[in-house]
């Protein structure tokens, strides 16, 4: 989407938008599916002479779990911010994105911020307890019966407080 801002790129004012990111071709080794479209909700304002563009970003999203590999799906709020400006001063702030024109290319800065803050790893809870690496049983759904693997190092430590 691109939002035209002409009228207040020189004076102070708040151009209000919300719009829709189609995210079904997009693909993330942690998510299993994106169930709706990314809702994108906020506003451009010029205060001061700053423009700055905020947003609230949700979507619903079935996830995989790095531990156990299983699904679970979670609502995923995000807040964007970008400074816009017309040229760039300062190159090292990954924050100012640049307009086109008179015209803010919504889509691709949320897009971009969207991309940036998705999570690389994900847990279906903090303490999820992972899957058993000799049979396999979700440690989740209770315990397995397998021995523990002997830890290496107790092996050692044993080894010199016996001689
Ligand atoms: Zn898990
Ligand atoms: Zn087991």
């Amino acid at each position: 989407m691109l939002l035209n801002i002409r009228k207040i790129i020189e004076e102070p004012g708040e151009i209000p938008f919300s719009f829709e990111i189609d995210m079904s071709d997009v693909h993330f080794d942690s998510v299993h599916a994106f169930l709706s479209p990314l809702t994108v909700k906020g506003s451009v304002v010029n205060s001061a002479g700053v423009l700055t563009m905020d947003a609230d970003l949700e979507i619903e999203s079935v996830f995989i779990c790095d531990r156990c590999s299983s699904h679970y799906q979670t609502r995923k709020r995000l807040h964007a911010h970008a400074v816009l400006a017309q040229e760039l001063q300062d190159e090292d702030n990954p924050d100012i994105y640049l307009l086109e024109g008179d015209n803010v290319n919504l889509t691709e800065i949320i897009y971009t911020i969207f991309i940036l803050n998705m999570e690389t790893k994900s847990l279906c809870k903090e303490d999820c307890r992972g899957i058993c690496a000799s049979c396999g049983k979700n440690l989740n759904e209770g315990a397995c019966g397998c021995k523990p693997e002997p830890d290496p190092r107790l092996a050692v430590l044993k080894q010199l407080l016996n001689e």
